[in-house]
């Protein structure tokens, strides 16, 4: 252990004394820096340099008074025994010092370890009060690592908190952080159903699917997309609720920033007819609908493309909600059927321009005649026909315009490349679902404004426990 830089005795720190070691700090902190700049001229200083040797010697310093101040404090050995947890009685086991790697560097913090002999495990009172249990990660650190997680991949996750902020996290504890701290968000979000913010009185629900790619011991004998009728992906489900109010200079409705939330899982969306039970997809729809308060807007609004699981849950959740086919999908699906019938000739454009005006306009009779002309030979347009046959009533959409609808959004679609695409589909990535459900629910919360919600809830309950 080392002295104390202002020489006073372990234990307790009285009010002046804590001023002394708080003056004797900066007192050593503008030593450092005038001893890294030296004689030399202002003009000729690499400042980068300077600036990163300071950050990181003033973090030290308060590193090694932040370590000093805990291990000078024994106030966690409060007897020879505790009760531990499982019911059996945990020993004093002496002070034990462990590093953990916090936003001043690394702490080496001496702390009452007591052990239990019934269960052969220990605890340290001490780590449950500071929340210092999460993979000698400190609060700080720990939330960085969240932050950087919902957003890269666990190896650019290191690179950054390195870079940034000078905490040594390797990727595997990033991996296994984030992740916990993902499980722990999606057992929050389960409970977390109460009303938040505003209703609006129209609001938007989109749902999507998207694949994630998969570890191989995730798919077997799962029937899939590939050509041996094998599966490489999972679908990743999503809901996304955001409202319209705002208004484009053609008096149109514009999406108002900052009104998206989602929610999102590698789940089924089906349950047999005879349970009473929602599937699990469902279940998920229905308490974000209920956060939102979608079911009081005055006009509710589900849109989606054209599977079936999206309008089954939207029939059964929200009767009472217009159901539109987004006119993005839409979009998508002619154009495809368009590129199929005329592949690469110069007629292929111009049709299927006309079949998006006819589309804007909600002429599904002309869109359907133009299908037949090529259903004999095109299975494509055929089921394209069934599409619109199908969706009819979901895409009127000249009378969905008069309401003050939209109806083609890109949000849904945004929201699968946004929430899944950006973070889990990249080159090289492969799946557990567990794992790619929790690093989705730790996204949600954070692309959703939720995450420093979950924060305070979880320091008040580590606060508590302790
Ligand atoms: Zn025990």
């Amino acid at each position: 252990m080392g002295r104390c830089p202002t020489g006073t005795a372990p234990g307790n720190f009285p009010r002046g004394r804590k001023r002394g070691l708080q003056t004797a700090l900066q007192k050593e902190i503008i030593r450092e820096i005038e001893t890294l700049l030296g004689n030399q001229s202002i003009a000729d200083l690499d400042f980068e340099a300077v600036e990163m040797a300071a950050r990181r010697q003033s973090l030290r310093l308060a590193a090694r008074a932040l370590e000093q101040r805990l291990n000078t404090d024994t106030s966690d050995h409060v007897g020879p025994q505790l009760p531990c947890p499982c019911g059996g009685s945990a020993q004093y086991h002496g002070r034990h010092e462990k590093t953990f790697e916090s936003v001043l560097g690394s702490l080496h913090l001496q702390r009452a370890y007591y052990h239990c002999e019934q269960c052969e495990s220990g605890f340290c009172p001490r780590d449950r009060a500071l929340g210092l249990e999460s993979f000698s990660l400190t609060p700080g650190v720990l939330r960085m690592t969240a932050s950087a997680a919902a957003l890269l991949s666990f190896e650019e996750s290191s690179g950054l908190l390195h870079e940034l902020a000078g905490a040594e996290v390797s990727a595997k504890q990033v991996e296994r952080a984030a992740e916990a701290l993902g499980a722990e968000i999606a057992v929050d979000e389960h409970q977390q159903v109460e009303k938040m913010g505003e209703v609006a009185p129209t609001m938007y629900l989109g749902m999507d699917g998207t694949g994630v790619p998969m570890r191989t011991q995730e798919i077997a004998d799962r029937a899939g997309k590939q050509a041996d009728g094998s599966a490489k992906t999972r679908e990743a489900k999503l809901v996304t609720i955001w409202t319209a109010e705002s208004r484009d200079e053609q008096g149109q409705p514009v999406r108002d920033p900052g009104s998206i939330t989602y929610s999102a899982a590698i789940e089924s969306a089906a349950t047999l007819d005879t349970s009473p039970h929602l599937s699990d997809f469902a279940a998920r729809v229905q308490r974000e609908a209920s956060r939102r308060g979608f079911s009081e807007a005055q006009r509710p609004v589900v849109l989606g493309d054209g599977s079936n699981w999206i309008w089954n849950s939207a029939s059964e959740l929200f009767p009472q909600a217009t159901q539109i086919l987004d006119r993005f999908h839409a979009k998508e699906h002619l154009s495809q059927v368009g590129k199929i019938i005329y592949g690469d000739s110069p007629e292929g454009k111009p049709w299927i321009q006309a079949r998006y005006e006819e589309l804007d306009e909600g002429c599904l009779k002309s869109m359907v005649q133009a299908l037949h002309g090529h259903a004999g030979q095109y299975k494509e347009a055929r089921e394209c026909v069934r599409y619109i046959w199908n969706n009819r009533r979901r895409m009127r959409y000249s009378k969905f315009h008069k309401q003050g609808f939209c109806t083609s959004t890109g949000v849904v679609e945004a929201g699968c490349k946004v929430v899944i695409g950006t973070r889990l589909k990249r080159a090289g990535m492969h799946w557990t679902v567990k794992g790619a459900n929790r690093i989705i629910a730790l996204r949600c919360s954070k692309l959703s404004g939720r995450f420093e919600d979950f924060w305070e809830r979880r320091s008040d309950q580590r606060k508590t426990a302790a």
